[in-house]
């Protein structure tokens, strides 16, 4: 048996355990002991009532005597016990929920209980604690917390991985030797051991902060040493020197001004097509700060240097917008095509071939653009709209031939997290809207009345003539739940809520056909509620949506809200946003005020950065960054450490072969960029 067996093989557990293990990216005894404890807690054990401390979570031991089994005036079950101390003290006992080990056991046991110890009505009460019979790895010293997932808890997970720690010898040592000696790092093996069973407090933080910065040091060697390695063998095949009156020109001819920040962001584009290298660049900002119309004059330049442009959008409904926009756009001397999945096989060919031919200047399309067999006669510049959408190969393709390379993306990243994940490329910040934006006014609804209340707004806003967007998360990542959810909530709203209203939905499996025709038909105000998944894309522009309601909201990270509703505000009437609580918590409640009060993106991701990791910035898997195991990303401290010693690494030996390990570690992982 070695450290990369299935669990499957090699835990006693259930099906339902190993399923559920599984779907949280645990399969092999390597993953199991890379899953790390969110924290650790203290379960030193107290015997004499002069050692409880009042209020807090604790361990006592005791003899359990008059065990008792009662029901409520409820119909509750619970049980009752008391515990007798060394001291001779006893304090009350209570279960809300009866312990499976109470059913069968004697009176006068001694046991250890895990729980919080307070006053009630002049007594001193454990309640609801854990029982354990023996000493075990539960109790007694400090144990690890993990995040739990039922029927995954920590106590399972505590326990078995216990038992897989006499695989810890097989990790390899990826840090080079002279890192380890000069940050004082404990080795690998120690490490993984004391995250799971610390000794002390201190060697568990010793030990998390050694994890921390290897994490985060093998994402650097693997993004930097790409920086390195490209620059080295590439260079500026796309030159275009900028044309100054030429892009002002350009810049009149539109029917708005730029801001400030678009201006800028421009420039910075422009001087990368004069520089010795590929651009590779990374644009950033809110929905509705207008990307697009930046990418679109970088494109026209290229397009007039005799080079073509490709635009990739991350769903169809965008590439269409693209397209109708860059047919406005462009000069109609420049040939502008579009292919997306939808076009037919033949259709599909004809593009392809004026493409090598060089017949098409400005392509556009989805990621049917990206089969080995289009190919491009000389491509210039690719825009990556949506860039975290996009699988790693397909960016990586198009940086094959030297293009430069224009990513953008509405998601805020902020500086910690940029340096980490795209520590080679370049970032430019839209942040300035356009002049005229209003901003979005946005309340959190978590009771019945204010429900009340809301409905008939929205009610109101549809009688002004103005439409809603309803967005409803997906309960699992399985389809049918998906759908059945989308329909379940378009049913209440449409027969129980909004009965005269016209009312339609939308999820991610239908066909793209019918998907266009709602988007269509919503556009053309055929109807006034669109009832859809969170899949759905959000850069969908309805200028007329004046309202997003979101169900169960809290369900999402702030940055993934604030994306949502980007949708609406995108004209110059009101625009209000509803963040529908399903369930009665205030911490998430609060959690969510922080959307009423601010409609800066890069503040609310710092507080999602904070406050849940970086998972939710990207909303999840589709994100294609890894998942970071440990390392806290809010550590600026940390990363640039990380940082500084990947780069002293690479210039040392930018092969790595002295340093085998680390190489075989990131020749392991993707390449981001
Ligand atoms: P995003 O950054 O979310 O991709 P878009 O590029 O789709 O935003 O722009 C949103 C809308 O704002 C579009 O209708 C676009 O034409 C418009 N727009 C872009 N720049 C400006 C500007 N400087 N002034 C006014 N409107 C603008
Ligand atoms: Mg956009």
């Amino acid at each position: 048996m070695n450290i990369d067996f299935p669990l499957s093989q090699t835990l006693k557990t259930t099906k339902t355990h190993l399923a559920k293990l599984e779907r949280m990216g645990i399969s092999t005894i390597r993953d199991a002991l890379e899953f790390f404890p969110r924290a650790i807690e203290s379960t030193e054990i107290s015997s004499d009532f002069r050692h409880i401390q009042l209020g807090v979570k604790q361990t006592v031991s005791g003899i359990l005597t008059d065990v008792r089994k009662e029901t409520t005036t409820r119909g509750k079950k619970i049980a009752r016990a008391a515990l007798t101390l060394n001291d001779g003290s006893v304090l009350d006992v209570i279960w809300f929920q009866i312990p499976y080990l109470l059913r069968n056991m004697r009176d006068e046991s001694r046991v250890f209980l895990v729980g919080k110890i307070d006053r009630n009505y002049g007594k001193i009460q454990v309640s609801n604690p854990e029982i354990h019979l023996d000493r075990n790895v539960h109790i007694g010293a400090l144990r690890a917390i993990y995040p739990e997932s039922p029927p995954i808890t920590s106590k399972w997970l505590r326990e078995k991985i216990t038992g897989l720690l006499v695989f810890v010898k097989e990790f390899s040592e990826i840090l080079p030797h002279k890192i380890l000696q000069s940050e004082k790092f404990m080795g690998k093996a120690e490490a993984i051991h004391t995250i799971h069973r610390p000794k002390d407090s201190e060697s568990w933080y010793q030990a998390r902060h050694r994890l921390g910065f290897e994490e985060i040091f093998s994402i650097q060697v693997r993004v930097m040493r790409e920086k390195f390695l490209r620059e080295k063998k590439t260079q500026n095949k796309y030159l275009v020197a900028m044309n100054t009156d030429q892009v002002k020109a350009d810049i009149e001819k539109l029917p708005f001004e730029l801001t400030t920040a678009q201006k800028k962001c421009l420039y910075q584009v422009l001087k990368d097509f004069e520089a010795d290298k590929p651009m590779h660049r990374l644009m950033q900002g809110d929905v509705g700060s207008g990307k697009t119309i930046v990418a679109f004059l970088a494109g026209l330049h290229m397009a007039r240097s005799r080079s073509q442009v490709a635009i990739l959008a991350p769903t169809e409904i965008l590439a269409k917008q693209h397209f109708a926009n860059a047919l406005k756009f462009f000069p109609s001397t420049m040939r502008v095509e579009l292919l997306t999945g939808s076009v037919t096989a033949k259709n599909k060919q004809n593009i392809k071939n004026k493409l090598a031919h060089g017949d098409i200047q400005i392509l556009i399309g989805t990621h049917a653009l990206f089969t080995e067999d289009t190919v491009f006669k000389n491509l210039g510049l690719a825009v990556i709209d949506e860039q975290h959408r996009f699988g790693v190969q397909q960016r990586a393709i198009l940086a094959q031939n030297n293009s430069h390379v224009l990513a953008m993306t509405a998601t805020p990243i902020p500086r910690t997290l940029a340096l980490t994940m795209y520590g080679d490329q370049d970032i430019s910040v839209i942040d300035e809207m356009p002049a005229g934006r209003k901003s979005i006014i946005t309340r959190v609804v978590h009771d019945e009345k204010a429900s009340t209340l809301c409905y008939r707004f929205i009610d109101d806003q549809i009688e002004k003539g103005r439409q809603i967007f309803w967005v409803c998360p997906l309960i699992d990542e399985s389809d049918k739940i998906e759908a059945k959810n989308v329909k379940h909530e378009f049913e209440r709203i449409n027969n129980e809520l909004f009965p005269k209203r016209r009312v339609e939905f939308l999820h991610g499996k239908m066909k793209a056909k019918e998907k266009d025709a709602i988007m269509r038909r919503f556009r053309d105000h055929e109807f006034d509620i669109l009832v859809s998944t969170s899949v759905i894309e959000v850069g969908v522009d309805i200028p007329n949506a004046t309202v997003m309601v979101i169900e169960n909201s809290e369900r999402f990270g702030l940055s993934q809200l604030h994306q949502f509703r980007g949708r609406i505000g995108r004209n110059d009437m009101q625009s209000y946003c509803f963040l529908m609580v399903g369930k009665k918590d205030d911490a998430q409640k609060q959690r969510l005020r922080a959307m009423e009060k601010s409609n800066n993106g890069m503040y609310l991701a710092e507080v999602d950065l904070k406050l849940r990791g970086m998972g939710e910035i990207y909303g999840t898997r589709q994100s294609g960054l890894p998942d970071l195991k440990c390392a806290d990303l809010t550590n600026l401290e940390l990363l640039q450490k990380a940082r500084d010693w990947a780069i002293s690494i690479l210039k040392e030996d930018v092969t790595l072969e002295s340093y085998p390990a680390l190489k075989r570690e990131v020749e392991r992982g993707e390449v981001y960029f």
